[in-house]
């Protein structure tokens, strides 16, 4: 579905990604994982057109992406969750989901989206008609998730959803970005600094450090390996 091949990427003269290589299947859940400033969000600003990269290709469904915009590349269905949520906070928690429908024509497909949403996140249904700036953080994290998927992505790429939030609220947003990819056959690729996590709930790994890929494989030998135990999951 996704192939980035021997992507290098800038900030300026800073190299922050260097010759990155990986691939994304349909119906995949991949992670990747890393410590601070390893690169990870570099890459997804890579894929989503925020930080093109200076060489390399991109390939989404065999069609080259790397050098188109932002928006085109959402438009063909790929949306980003970023670091840190960036919701409307003045909007209400419904008003945010509607900015998620923004490109689509589909108004009855959007309403039946917006009640499997509902289903999904309950609390974001009580809360409908609050400002989306009065939610814990744990709320919003599943209003930025929620407003990417009323863009209806077939690849939802997702930043750190689990930073800032407690243990539980994590493994709860967690169990729902794997009943989103059952559910709706939506490939994700997750980056994440909680490798544990990450890696029981994703099918396939990438790990990155400074900027490069050092390891790659099945998520669940992955978590057996004992060098990422050692770097990565504290064990
Ligand atoms: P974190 O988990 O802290 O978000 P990360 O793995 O997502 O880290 P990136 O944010 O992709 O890492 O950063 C990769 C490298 O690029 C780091 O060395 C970082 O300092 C640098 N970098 C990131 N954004 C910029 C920027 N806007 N200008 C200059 N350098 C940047």
């Amino acid at each position: 579905m996704l192939e980035l091949r021997n992507i290098n990427s800038y900030y300026g003269n800073i190299q922050a990604l260097h010759d990155i290589s990986l691939k994304i299947e349909e119906g995949e859940i991949i992670t990747l994982i890393g410590a601070n400033g390893a690169g990870k969000s570099t890459t997804l600003m890579s894929i989503s057109g925020v930080v093109p990269p200076r060489t390399g290709e991109i390939l989404y469904r065999g069609q080259p992406i790397h050098q188109m915009s932002p928006d085109k590349i959402v438009a063909l269905g790929i949306c980003q969750v970023p670091e840190g949520r960036h919701i409307f906070p003045e909007l209400t928690v419904a008003e945010n989901l509607d900015m998620g429908a923004f490109l689509r024509r589909d108004t009855h497909q959007i309403k039946t989206d917006l009640e499997y949403i509902y289903d999904l996140f309950p609390i974001l249904a009580d809360r409908r008609s609050q400002p989306g700036g009065n939610l814990s953080g744990g709320e919003q994290q599943m209003l930025a998730i929620s407003r990417a998927l009323m863009a209806k992505p077939e690849l939802l790429l997702l930043d750190e959803p689990s930073m800032g939030l407690a243990p539980l609220v994590t493994k709860q947003i967690f169990a729902i970005i794997k009943k989103i990819n059952n559910e709706q056959n939506t490939t994700i690729f997750l980056v994440e600094q909680n490798a544990n996590l990450a890696l029981k709930t994703a099918d396939r790994g990438y790990v990155l450090e400074t900027g490069r890929i050092i390891m790659q494989g099945k998520a669940e030998e992955m978590l057996k390996n004992e060098d990422i135990q050692k770097a990565y999951l504290g064990i």
